[in-house]
């Protein structure tokens, strides 16, 4: 922070604001999280200068003994926790592992069943402005409009009809479990491989709080930073007779060198996600979310698929008489970030929306638990109730800023004034 601090006062000052913003607002988008001291202190390591094109001990450039020892160290611990054969560490982030996936097993023009951003899919799922839509055809699935979880059913019939090549399964808004099972079952039936995207749920797929998808799926792909607790990135696991596609496919297919001191932070992750302190905080996050849920709903609020089985909820707003757009806005006057986020058969555009997406994932990593989660309820309800009266806004915000000092973020992290 002192050489940040002399050498770009500007940045310094931006950064500074920015974890000031992270220690006094409560963060509620369901993909954040902090990351440990550990996990910083290795992404702003002397790494950052290394280049390693290739993999431990078949690397393209000199000088690799020691980031070939942190890369092995990063892949064993992957292995370990999530029980595959083999795993990618490399990915720069959920986007690239995806693109790995499909470069590796599909050829422009191929079909895949992807599931429906609007009903809670990523982009990279196969939307139209995004790389999988331009570059495969992509046919969606989505939920039961009446369960609002994912119409099994449906999916089999598509899978049926168009023979994807692939099926991609996995979500950044589903608050449900996903039947990995029955998803395997479908991609026997027609010979199509599966690809589980477990970004948002990897940190409780490692706990054992949510079915893993490894056993069942052919590929599998994550992010690191969401409910992982990692630095910002990707990894693809697959079995070993794939072990050669993928590893091709992220390089030289799509990625020059490594991040390495972004995977030093991997590593740093993957130790912590082994400790029973991160099972304990798994748990929490989803008892969080589970709390959460009841309160909202006892305030009147609809829940997309009336609840949670994991670390996210999405909130119908429309019966606050606001959209999903005038909703982040207003909370986030109030200090809780969350996003906007589509509900299913979502009326609105998708810049507008009539839902919010909100996790517990940032919160529980400061220690709250299920008696904040009912106050947190309490304060987005208040403030929906109260939007036009500044004042009473002011005084929400005041709550939100008093309930972030209880539970303090990065104490150990002091930087010079
Ligand atoms: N897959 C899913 C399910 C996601 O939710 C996300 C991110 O939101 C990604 C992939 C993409 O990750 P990234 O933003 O690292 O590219």
């Amino acid at each position: 922070w002192e050489s940040l601090k002399k050498g770009d006062p500007e940045i310094f000052h931006w950064v500074k604001e920015e974890l000031n913003r992270q220690r006094n607002t409560l963060e509620m988008i369901a993909s954040e999280n902090f990351t440990s001291l550990a996990v910083l202190d290795a992404q702003g390591s002397v790494l950052t200068n290394k280049y390693a094109e290739g993999y431990p001990a078949k690397r393209y450039y000199g000088g690799c003994i020691y980031v070939d020892e942190v890369e092995n160290i990063a892949r064993q611990r992957a292995l370990d926790i999530f029980g595959a054969d083999h795993v990618n560490v490399q990915a720069h982030s959920g986007s690239q592992a995806n693109m790995a996936v499909y470069m590796a097993v599909l050829k422009p023009g191929d079909t895949v069943l992807g599931m429906n951003l609007a009903h809670g899919g990523h982009l990279t799922h196969g939307s139209r402005v995004n790389f999988s839509g331009v570059l495969y055809h992509f046919i969606p699935y989505g939920v039961h409009p009446d369960t609002e979880r994912i119409d099994y059913d449906e999916l089999e019939k598509l899978a049926a009809e168009h023979k994807p090549k692939l099926i991609v399964a996995g979500a950044s808004a589903y608050p449900r479990f996903i039947d990995f099972k029955r998803l395997r079952k479908i991609s026997q039936q027609i010979g199509a491989y599966l690809m589980v995207d477990m970004a948002h749920i990897a940190g409780l797929v490692a706990a054992g709080v949510h079915p893993n998808p490894i056993p069942y799926a052919d590929f599998v792909t994550t992010t690191t930073h969401k409910t992982l607790r990692g630095p910002r990135g990707g990894m693809v696991f697959c079995r070993k007779d794939f072990a050669g596609i993928i590893d091709k496919a992220i390089f030289p297919g799509t990625q020059g060198g490594p991040l390495l001191h972004v995977i030093a932070g991997k590593a740093v992750a993957l130790k912590e996600a082994q400790s029973e302190e991160f099972k304990t905080y798994q748990r929490q996050t989803v008892k969080n979310a589970i709390a959460l849920a009841v309160s909202l709903k006892e305030k009147g609020f609809r829940l997309v698929s009336d609840g949670t089985d994991n670390h996210l909820i999405l909130v119908d707003v429309r019966n606050q008489g606001i959209t999903g757009k005038e909703a982040e806005k207003y909370l986030d006057q109030v200090g809780i970030t969350v996003n906007k986020n589509a509900i299913p058969f979502d009326p609105e555009k998708p810049n507008t929306t009539s839902g919010i997406r909100v996790g517990t994932p940032a919160c529980t990593t400061r220690g709250m638990k299920e008696r904040e989660m009912s106050i947190i309820a309490g304060l987005i309800h208040k403030t929906f109730e109260l939007k036009s009266d500044i004042l009473a806004l002011e005084k929400i915000a005041h709550e939100v800023n008093q309930l972030c000092h209880q539970f303090p973020l990065y104490p150990d992290l002091v930087i010079p004034e």
